[in-house]
């Protein structure tokens, strides 16, 4: 098979590190990983088998299908976005819905049954049955594994946090639950109160940065992409779309294979920076759809063919951008090869 001519570069070690760390500072609750939206835009499969083969035991996803894509990997998945009638029909083993309305609650029993988690909405007022439903009954009866809920603004100092904590907290004791979780990746930094018994992060494992105690966590994504064109720019000359660039000097500009259609977007417009060695090569111009210019001036020897890596560090990129981090991974596109190291 031939290569494409741009490629993702995953750092199977880091991504390992990361939720070794996210384990740690989890403290006795177990730690999972959220691998919804194709294992944040790295590729699903290939991160469940190395967080897997380290030790993590409780993996989610959103949909039923991204749930059978991970079937044969033999790993115990939860779906947060619960059963819908159609998803009845086709369901691998070792998947657990995440119950969220009382009428996925009903059609649970219905259908029979077995090991199932909840979700109990605490504030959000997006997905999961109310504290309310729960004291009232609702799910008595069922074989829950975990019950969990999910913090609005774990990344920010407000009280809404504790709000949270507290109201998940009381609802302790009244159902069957063998396990309760609250915490996402910088909900579990928030200390041991809200670990309960097993925490769900995402965006650290894959490089991102939200609260102080993730400082150690690693840069796991590169976008690297090849060198189509190498061009010299005269003074006064225009780069790229609606000329947004004009060269202050002659110029020496590579034309990149990568541009918004692959999620390298538009925002990075002179803005963004590719590395190659030592050499700091910033965006020229705009970002086009299938390719991005950068200035080579600092890179006498790069040349067509050669490759670049995209400078993505998600707090700083996302600082940068204007995106969030999770924007930042999630939208890479299938145009990559995605090439674990
Ligand atoms: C996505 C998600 C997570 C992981 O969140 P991060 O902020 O990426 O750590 C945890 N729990 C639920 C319910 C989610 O939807």
């Amino acid at each position: 098979m031939t290569t494409a001519p741009l490629r993702l570069r995953l750092d199977a070690a880091a991504l390992v590190a990361n939720w070794r760390l996210l384990a740690r500072l989890s403290g006795t609750a177990a730690c999972g990983a959220a691998v919804k939206a194709n294992g944040y835009g790295l590729g699903a499969r290939g991160v469940v088998q190395r967080l897997a083969a380290a030790g993590c035991r409780d993996f989610f996803v959103a949909s039923w299908a991204e749930a059978r894509d991970l079937a044969d990997l033999g790993v115990t998945v939860s779906v947060l976005h619960g059963l819908r009638a159609e998803d009845l029909a086709d369901r691998p083993p070792h998947v657990r819905p995440v119950l969220g309305t009382p009428e996925q609650v009903q059609r649970w029993r219905e259908a029979g049954g077995g090991a199932c988690d909840v979700m109990v909405d605490t504030g959000m007022n997006r997905l999961g049955v109310s504290p309310a439903q729960v004291a009232a009954g609702l799910l008595d009866g069922l074989a829950i594994e975990t019950l969990m809920s999910h913090l609005v603004s774990a990344d920010e100092e407000v009280d809404l946090n504790a709000r949270q904590l507290h109201a998940f907290a009381a609802l302790a004791g009244h159902s069957s639950a063998r396990r309760l979780s609250l915490a996402n990746s910088s909900g579990l930094a928030l200390g041991a109160d809200y670990h309960f018994d097993l925490t769900r992060p995402g965006i650290a494992l894959y490089g991102g940065r939200q609260r102080a105690p993730h400082a150690g966590i690693a840069q796991v994504v590169t976008p690297e992409a090849q060198i189509l064109q190498r061009r010299r720019v005269t003074a006064g000359e225009t780069i790229g779309y609606n000329a947004t660039y004009t060269a202050p000097r002659d110029m020496e500009v590579a034309i990149l294979n990568l541009g918004y259609a692959d999620g390298y977007l538009r925002c990075f417009s002179n803005k963004g920076r590719a590395l190659a060695g030592d050499a700091v090569l910033p965006v020229v111009g705009r970002v086009s759809m299938d390719l991005t210019a950068i200035c080579v001036d600092a890179a006498p020897t790069l040349a067509e063919g050669d490759w670049v890596s995209m400078a993505y560090d998600l707090p700083e990129t996302a600082a940068l951008s204007g995106l969030s981090q999770y924007e930042l991974i999630t939208g890479l596109g299938a145009r990559f090869d995605r090439v674990w190291a």
